[in-house]
């Protein structure tokens, strides 16, 4: 390349990409739907233009013909990655359902039919009540949990990844009360977010998966609203929304 091209070419790229700048990107994750809650996340994401995935409850479709019309609109969205929470969400007894690997993977395969999620595999997916990561680049087990409960556990993550899933923990909740009402207000949230960025405590460098849960939502939370103000907030402080199939690369640690 001629030498005025090339210095044009380095003015151009300098003039894209600030000194100093970082995209930092943020993984928009609900999990537990379809739900009441769930159309409202669905309808910012739509107006919002933002990716975001939703790990369902197989038996949550099976609730009501208003659940599987829920599902069926999730999947219609390019920007929205429906991933797999288990068919029966443990039925809330995790210590029973972690006991047997066996259960866990057949309970999984169980909510892909009811998800109808086939191909290809392997399907984005996270475990009921667990902060487990299985990627292709990343391996991380839950930290959250106590001795006693890690020791209890006899799950071979590793076969539950190989029977055809990605398993997807998370940096960072925006937690509910048992009713579902957030507790943090959106302010807060994303100083919380900023914090953790700043403080390099991200899992991946430079990238944050949220969780959040379909419940929290509900037009009686102002769910609409609240999600609408987190994701402007977030873009005024410049991240990043991203697809969770991009989470996972070779560049995470
Ligand atoms: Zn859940």
């Amino acid at each position: 390349m001629p030498v005025i091209l090339r210095a044009a070419l380095f003015f151009w790229l300098a003039a894209c990409t600030p000194v100093g700048a970082v995209e930092r990107t943020i993984f928009l994750t609900f999990d537990d739907g379809p739900l009441n809650g769930t159309g409202n996340i669905l309808d910012v994401l739509e107006t919002q233009q933002v990716p975001a995935t939703m790990f369902m409850v197989g038996q949550h479709v099976l609730a009501g013909p208003d659940r599987g019309a829920l599902l069926k609109r999730a999947k219609s969205l390019p920007l929205v990655t429906v991933g797999n929470h288990s068919f029966s969400h443990a039925n809330n007894r995790y210590q029973r359902f972690y006991a047997d690997t066996e259960e866990v993977v057949a309970d999984m395969l169980k909510a892909n039919g009811v998800l109808g999620l086939k191909s290809p595999p392997p399907i984005p997916a996270r475990l009921p009540g667990r902060d487990v990561f299985r990627l292709q680049y990343m391996s991380r087990d839950d930290f959250g949990l106590s001795l006693e409960e890690a020791q209890r556990e006899q799950v071979d993550f590793e076969f539950v990844a190989a029977s055809g899933f990605h398993l997807y923990g998370w940096d960072f909740e925006w937690v509910h009360e048992d009713s579902g009402k957030p507790v943090q207000s959106v302010e807060r949230l994303i100083d919380e977010i900023e914090h953790l960025f700043s403080a390099g405590r991200t899992i991946g460098k430079n990238k944050l998966i949220l969780l959040m849960h379909d419940e929290m939502f509900q037009d009686v939370f102002q769910g609409k609203d609240k999600l609408t103000a987190l994701v402007a907030g977030l873009r005024a402080k410049g991240y990043a929304f991203g697809h969770i199939v991009d989470y996972d690369t070779e560049t995470s640690p």
